[in-house]
């Protein structure tokens, strides 16, 4: 069982999606930087491809994706022209032949787009990169599958799916404006299984405006009921200041901090007892899915779509918005739809923003990512090894670690602390740290 420590949680911290976080990304000398770092991919190396689709049939009010109304046909296929052709120019940089292990479509969402239109990326995908063998994985909107995606998505091979569910409330689906009922995500859920999408993930949310610890429970039973193989449980982040579509939520009916914290533990307590393997502090799978096997092996780690069991040390990012991750360098390309398709259509590389990996950051990241993944994390290869450890303390009062030498073992129950444990080895934190989502 969790306990509640106020005082630990006030700072809001980052998800550690990626290390340095995006609030370090600067502008750069994007077509130089991006061309030398694909250059630079030695053959064989294993690659993960992640493809972005920035547009939705529907937007809902608590989306803080970078996405926007699939409503004009006209502006979606130059925008798959355009990421048609980045594809190209990505193939065209990278020197040898390279291993794509994983391919994921991602928005927004994919099946905003027309099921042809997959078909056709997906085959530039291959034509560019020799990707016949690749796992592919497509975010769904089970408010705009039908049975002709499923039949696409079983002739392409797609044999993973997330659909996004977040919450069965009809109250909760009203006031986020995502209007979905049960039987239309046991349909789709169905479908799938039907045509061998052999892996199917939830994302579900807590912290949702009108939300009761009631509703939450009864949501994740008809999850658990229709058995997904992976469910991740996200904290709603209600940031209206920033992201103007939340302005329509009802700032009044948001859950208080107490309120989430018995949220997160409610969600954690009842997929465990569910028989779910918890994985770091907001993903959960079946005991025989390969993520709960990489995590018990200790080699999941931390990428844009939390926890993974990918293990590609590359990460290309195609489509506005995307991210690419290379040894040396994080990148990201233009957000903006219209400057994004410029770039390409002028041949350049739409990257924008990014920021350099030092080998600083390098060890910074890899504690960070032992304390989120696995629980554990040796500091001994920092300089202020002595100095961070005195910033454990509070944690260490409160058994939610311990620390011998230089090594630090989180509990079971530290669960909700972890990102806060993980932000005391971030530098970057003091400067940017009011940027960030609460801890829990
Ligand atoms: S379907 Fe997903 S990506 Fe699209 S608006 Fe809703 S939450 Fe955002």
């Amino acid at each position: 069982m969790w306990s509640y420590y106020p005082e630990l949680l006030e700072r809001p911290v980052p998800r550690y999606t990626s290390f340095p976080t995006a609030a370090e990304f600067r502008p750069l000398e994007h077509d130089r930087v991006t061309a030398a770092a694909l250059a630079a991919i030695p053959s064989g190396a294993q690659i993960s491809l992640y493809v972005h689709i920035p547009y939705c049939n529907e937007i809902c009010y608590y989306c803080a994706c970078n996405t926007g109304r699939a409503n004009k046909k006209k502006r979606l296929q130059s925008y798959i022209e355009a990421l048609i052709r980045e594809i190209e120019l990505v193939g065209e940089r990278i020197a040898g032949p390279i291993n794509v292990s994983r391919i994921a479509f991602g928005g927004g969402s994919p099946s905003a787009i027309d099921p042809e239109d997959f078909v056709r990326i997906l085959d530039q995908l291959r034509a560019s990169f020799d990707a016949k063998f690749s796992q592919i994985s497509v975010e769904l909107d089970p408010r705009d599958f039908t049975a002709d995606w499923a039949e696409t998505l079983s002739e392409s091979g797609v044999t993973h799916a997330s659909m996004g569910v977040q919450t069965f409330a009809p109250q909760v689906q009203q006031a986020i404006g995502r209007v979905q009922p049960a039987k239309l995500i046991a349909t789709a859920m169905q479908q799938l299984r039907d045509k061998n999408v052999s892996s199917i993930n939830f994302d579900m949310m807590y912290g949702l405006p009108a939300q009761t610890l009631s509703d939450l429970r009864d949501s994740l039973d008809q999850a658990i009921a229709l058995q997904p193989d992976r469910i991740a449980l996200f904290g709603y982040a209600h940031l209206p200041d920033r992201i103007p579509r939340q302005r329509r939520i009802d700032s009044t009916i948001m859950a208080n901090q107490i309120q989430r914290f018995e949220m997160a533990a409610l969600g954690y307590e009842h997929l465990v007892d569910a028989g779910y393997q918890a994985i770091g502090f907001d993903h959960f799978a079946l005991p025989d899915d390969p993520m709960a096997q990489a995590a018990r092996a200790g080699t999941i780690s931390r990428n844009f779509q939390g926890f993974t069991d990918d293990p590609a040390p590359y990460l290309i990012g195609l489509g506005a918005s995307a991210i690419s991750i290379f040894p040396d360098h994080i990148l990201q390309n233009e957000k903006n739809v219209g400057k994004y398709r410029d770039a390409v259509f002028a041949g350049k590389h739409p990257a924008q923003l990014g920021v350099q990996v030092s080998e600083e950051d390098r060890l910074h990241r890899q504690i960070i990512e032992d304390v989120l993944c696995r629980g554990r994390a040796n500091i001994g290869t920092l300089s202020d090894a002595s100095r961070l450890t005195g910033y454990l303390e509070s944690f260490e009062k409160r058994k939610l670690l311990t620390i011998e030498d230089t090594e630090i073992l989180c509990s079971d129950n530290a669960a909700p602390y972890l990102r806060t444990i993980a932000a005391i080895f971030d530098p970057y934190r003091i400067a940017a740290g009011t940027k960030f989502s609460s801890a829990i």
